[in-house]
């Protein structure tokens, strides 16, 4: 039962708890964008999480369209996920030796992602991208790297050149501490350029030891690839010898089982996975052809290693969400149900006369604030971000959790029933009619 918040929206103990949390925390918080400095205001703090809602420490209960930004597909709180993770707790919480488990896991996901041969198991997504660039250069012998403007690929040093989610909300896109002498080899192009990318290729070749990117862009709002452009990094880096790593740390059991690879029918190298995988709890991966993981050590000369790696809770917590989603398939329902979703919020937008653009792939979904799609960080860049930030907050009075950045995409999960996405649209249809 969904009841929104009364009007006034009380925030008065989330805003207590977050000036609390300055005093501890650079701007309160333990990752940026939960600061909601794109949007401007205070964060809610969250006291606890059930199906497709969440409850703050204020009372107030919200529809969530964030998801723990993407992990949450099948609802929080799952039971079977639950009950996994306390099964798996009462045994102890790590051994840093081998389990089983992480093997069961392993095979689920080769399953799912077959381009995924052989994969290593770590605690983040960052971890999983920073891992798959090293691998890709001891592999090639190459330096190289491309990526593509308003990719984000965490905090990895070298990429964290031009990239976007919060990093480019908070208008900081190239950090300091990170030196020229580390993103020197890193190569910038703009998304959905094939001329750009020839380019590339064609003066620098044999010097590139790859390019990373994400299949479906989410973190400068959902981007979809345009046709053609994937298949242009599949044969430039096929024909030079470098690697194509697909970063689907967020597109991975999101857009489909098989990620955004199974979608458009291009194969990388290298995969990283997050999010999804772990079911809520720490985890990363990195995976793909056999003899590029060989190259990994033990087996070859690649370092890359892990205390916690394949912890006996996230892989218990990893192992019940994949079973999940092989057993109750729900990418159908959530694919209805983000036509549904796109359909009424363009509805909304238009019946408000404001010019905007609804662009989706499967449950990821932005409504930008643009006259023109949005195929490019350039483009994004556009976007009119102050209109964002007043839908969002004209939401928020609503329940309606939005993700707190025009550049950040919003996810919703199997336990979001049409009712929700019907009041969902009608909120829209208030709060964007408001704003015309
Ligand atoms: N890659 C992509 C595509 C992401 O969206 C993210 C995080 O949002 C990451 C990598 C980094 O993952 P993590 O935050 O787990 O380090």
């Amino acid at each position: 039962m969904f009841k929104a918040p009364t009007v006034p929206f009380n925030q008065e103990r989330s805003q207590a708890a977050f000036d609390r949390a300055c005093e501890f925390m650079p701007g309160g918080v333990n990752s940026p964008a939960r600061a909601f400095g794109a949007v401007g205001g205070k964060p809610l703090f969250i006291e606890r999480a059930d199906g497709p809602f969440l409850f703050d420490i204020d009372g107030n209960q919200f529809v969530d369209f964030i998801g723990s930004w993407g992990p949450m597909i099948m609802g929080h709180a799952h039971p079977k996920v639950v009950a996994a993770i306390q099964e798996a707790v009462a045994k102890g919480t790590s051994y840093g030796a081998p389990t089983e488990r992480e093997s069961q896991l392993a095979e689920l996901i080769t399953e799912a992602v077959p381009s995924i041969e052989k994969l290593r198991l770590v605690n983040s997504g960052t971890e999983a991208t920073m891992s798959a660039i090293r691998l890709a250069r001891g592999a090639t012998g190459r330096d190289k790297v491309i990526k593509f403007s308003g990719n984000y690929h965490g905090h990895v040093d070298s990429l964290l050149v031009s990239a976007g989610s919060a990093a480019a909300s908070l208008g900081v896109p190239d950090s300091p501490g990170v030196t020229k002498g580390t993103s020197s080899d890193t190569i910038v192009l703009e998304y959905n350029d094939v001329a750009a990318l020839q380019s590339c290729f064609a003066e620098y070749g044999d010097q590139l030891a790859c390019i990373i990117l994400e299949p479906v862009v989410g973190n400068m709002g959902c981007v979809p690839p345009q046709p053609g452009f994937l298949q242009a990094a599949r044969e430039l880096c096929t024909k030079s010898g470098a690697v194509l790593i697909f970063d689907e740390v967020m597109t991975g059991f999101r857009v489909a089982w098989g990620g955004a690879q199974s979608l458009y029918g291009i194969t990388p190298d290298l995969t990283t996975l997050g999010k999804i995988v772990g079911g809520g709890l720490p985890m990363g991966v990195y995976g793909g052809r056999k003899d590029l993981m060989d190259h990994v050590m033990p087996a070859g000369k690649v370092y890359q290693a892990g205390t916690l790696s394949g912890n006996p809770l996230a892989t218990a917590a990893g192992v019940a969400m994949m079973q999940l989603l092989k057993e109750e398939s729900p990418y159908a329902y959530l694919e209805q149900q983000a036509e549904r979703l796109a359909q009424g919020l363009s509805a909304a937008a238009t019946a408000a006369g404001l010019p905007h653009q609804v662009q989706r792939v499967g449950s990821m979904m932005t409504l930008f604030f643009s006259e023109q799609p949005v195929l490019s960080w350039t483009q994004a860049n556009e976007c009119h971000r102050e209109r964002y930030a007043e839908y969002f907050w004209g939401m928020m009075r609503a329940g309606i959790y939005l993700p707190c950045s025009q550049f950040e995409a919003l996810f919703f999960s199997s336990m979001h029933t049409p009712e929700l996405m019907d009041h969902t649209i009608d909120a829209a249809h208030t709060v964007l009619g408001a704003m015309a």
